[in-house]
């Protein structure tokens, strides 16, 4: 078992440590921040950092000052770096992008507060973009979504990292309560299915797009069948 709260990641010199703070699709409120701010300040963190997931990471932060920096953020505080669920990006969508087509932003936020590092058997970061320039990194992300004039598309199995994978193209032209229908059912069979730490790469990998289909997708009303 770890001598340090769980949450905190242990850095490159071997002796400080980073905590991330959460902002659910990449949005911060100005109390946030200041929140950050006033801990940096008093822990002398040296480093604040936005992530490639759209998070704010506290770097440097020393193992005497782990339990109170976590105490200060509280439930903003990211609690685990397990196998889990470990964020959902988006970008600004139609809400704000004139190229957006569906609200990228409001399906992101019902998605973190559904998944919130929700354990599974590897880990699980889901990117959502309002437009097929995928600004949300959908391609590339082991759940993709991205909107189209028609509805959302949804991706499998996308990874960046020394393996780079586009996910595969699982529906498309979908409502958003059959995104979510959609990504729960996959996110079930992976993990009554993938082997402890296979990433949805690999696992799509070694299933295969055929298998997925006669397991799980031909059972599903709303994908038609293959002409
Ligand atoms: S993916 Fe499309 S909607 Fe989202 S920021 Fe990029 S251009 Fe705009």
């Amino acid at each position: 078992m770890a001598d340090h709260p769980e949450g905190a990641i242990l850095q490159r010199d071997g002796e400080t440590y980073s905590v991330m703070a959460r902002s659910p699709a990449g949005l911060v409120t100005p109390e946030l921040l200041v929140k950050i701010a006033a801990i940096a300040r008093k822990f002398h963190v040296p480093m604040v950092k936005i992530t490639s997931g759209q998070r704010i990471a506290l770097i440097g932060i020393k193992k005497e000052d782990l339990a109170s920096v976590f105490d200060e953020l509280g439930t903003d505080a990211v609690r685990k770096t397990g196998p889990c669920i470990r964020f959902v990006q988006s970008c600004p969508g139609i809400r704000n992008c004139r190229n957006g087509m569906q609200d990228s932003l409001g399906l992101a936020i019902e998605m973190e507060a559904r998944y919130r590092e929700r354990p599974f058997p590897g880990k699980i970061k889901i990117g959502i973009s309002g437009c097929q320039r995928c600004c949300g990194e959908s391609h590339t992300r082991d759940i993709g979504i991205m909107g189209s004039k028609n509805g959302w598309t949804v991706f499998f199995g996308g990874n960046n990292g020394t393996r780079p994978r586009f996910g595969d193209v699982i529906a498309k032209n979908l409502s958003t309560d059959e995104v979510q229908d959609l990504v729960s059912r996959l996110l079930e069979y992976y993990r009554l299915n993938a082997q402890p730490k296979e990433r949805s790469a690999r696992f799509m990998e070694r299933i295969t797009m055929e298998r997925l289909n006669s397991d799980l997708l031909t059972k599903i009303p709303y994908i038609p069948l293959e002409p």
